[in-house]
């Protein structure tokens, strides 16, 4: 059962389980579509993969790494289902870039890849929101890609189980489909991921690692309308505005 974080009527944030566009917390009913959801998890820092779908490394005019890429995307990038998000300032391009992101649920700390089943909570979709103009002229993509709400998440976790081995991953603007692909074509896998990241760093639960987006990248205007769904784990929906 995916798990749903929302404010509910009254105000108090709460955990329940999403089923069938009802959320089960502590006993009560809630409608999905009469609370506020809320991004799923916070998490201390987000682990993002660049280029790990060769079509999209080919599209960028980039080479396929020979170990993972890695950024970072701090707290301040997190923004929620259905959120209106405002794109930064004066900038001409802002991209899309649907993402599988996995959620962490215990400590990581050198992990080997043979082991991280006990370590990964469930899956959430992703947007990896990507400021061309700044990313283009910086090494280490801090103004590209680690602006605010630069990372919409959700909408719930869906357990591990629910994420079949070639799931289709597709993000449609206004309802045209941009990017449409499945993680078969992961250059490196979830468990290769969690054994190089936890190598140098330790993953907290609620941390995320953004694997990377496949090919059809592409330019947001002012008010998209974006969804990202990605098949067993469900469908994240957010709207971008210009400032
Ligand atoms: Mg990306």
């Amino acid at each position: 059962m995916a798990q749903i974080r929302f404010r509910d009527p009254a105000g108090s944030v709460r955990t329940g389980e999403l089923s069938d566009g009802e959320i089960t917390a502590a006993g009560r009913t809630y409608d999905r579509d009469a609370v506020d959801v809320l991004p799923p998890v916070e998490p201390t820092k987000i682990v993002c993969v660049g280029r790990n779908y060769a079509k999209h490394a080919d599209e960028r005019g980039a080479d396929v790494p020979d170990r993972p890429l890695l950024f970072l995307k701090p707290p301040n990038a997190v923004a929620g289902p259905g959120d209106e998000i405002v794109l930064p300032e004066g900038k001409e391009r802002v991209d899309h870039e649907a993402e599988l992101a996995v959620v962490i649920g215990k400590q990581a700390r050198n992990v080997d890849a043979a082991d991280v089943d006990e370590y990964i909570a469930g899956y959430t979709c992703f947007n990896d929101l990507s400021n061309r103009d700044d990313q283009d002229q910086e090494k280490n993509w801090v103004r590209g890609k680690a602006f605010d709400n630069s990372a919409p998440i959700g909408p719930a976790i869906a357990p591990p189980e629910a994420l079949p081995d070639d799931a289709s991953i597709e993000l449609r603007v206004n309802g045209e489909t941009k990017q449409s692909s499945t993680i078969e074509h992961l250059i490196f896998s979830i468990p290769e991921l969690i054994e190089e990241i936890t190598t140098y760093l330790t993953l907290e639960p609620g941390d995320l690692i953004a694997t990377g987006t496949p090919e059809g990248v592409g330019p947001l205007s002012d008010g998209d309308e974006i969804e990202i769904e990605i098949e067993g784990v469900g469908t994240l929906e957010h709207t971008v505005v210009r400032e």
